[in-house]
């Protein structure tokens, strides 16, 4: 636990939250300012910071316990569609430094825009990836 975190002390019952689901390696709870009603965070009882520093097993129950909770938020406030996203660093709107999976039930119509989108500029796709497949040669 990490005594600076919000999210390690709605874990640890600390701090008041709705919680929805839990299990030995995660928590499910509501969003407190949610993009709509139902939007839930998933988060793994240990503290790490996001994707970067996580562990595999920790991600692995975080993705399981999502799985789970978006089924359950579909058909519990009638969703038409659900929206998986997650911030990892400030630059990328990470505002709570412990991982969490945002689940956002979405309705026909709502007119939310979550992520704008461009075009890629000539060539820019080709060097992209290959600056990712490269990273991917050394990463884990
Ligand atoms: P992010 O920008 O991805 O770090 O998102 C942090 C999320 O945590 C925001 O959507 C907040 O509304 C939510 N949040 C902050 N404090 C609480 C809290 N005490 N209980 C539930 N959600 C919270
Ligand atoms: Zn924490």
């Amino acid at each position: 636990m990490n005594g600076d975190c919000i999210f390690c002390k709605i874990v640890a019952g600390e701090l008041p939250s709705h919680k929805l689901y839990e299990d030995g390696k995660t928590l499910a709870f509501l969003d407190i300012r949610p993009v709509n009603a139902g939007h839930t965070l998933v988060v793994p009882k240990n503290h790490s910071s996001n994707i970067f520093d996580i562990s595999p097993e920790d991600w692995a129950a975080v993705a399981e316990t999502t799985r789970i909770v978006a089924r359950a938020i579909d058909e519990g406030v009638g969703a038409d569609g659900v929206n998986i996203g997650m911030n990892n660093r400030e630059d990328a709107g990470q505002v709570v430094h412990h991982p969490h999976i945002h689940v956002i039930p979405r309705f026909k119509g709502d007119g939310i825009k979550l992520m704008p989108q461009r075009d890629y500029r000539e060539g820019e796709a080709d060097e992209t990836a290959r600056k990712i497949r490269a990273a991917l040669q050394t990463s884990t």
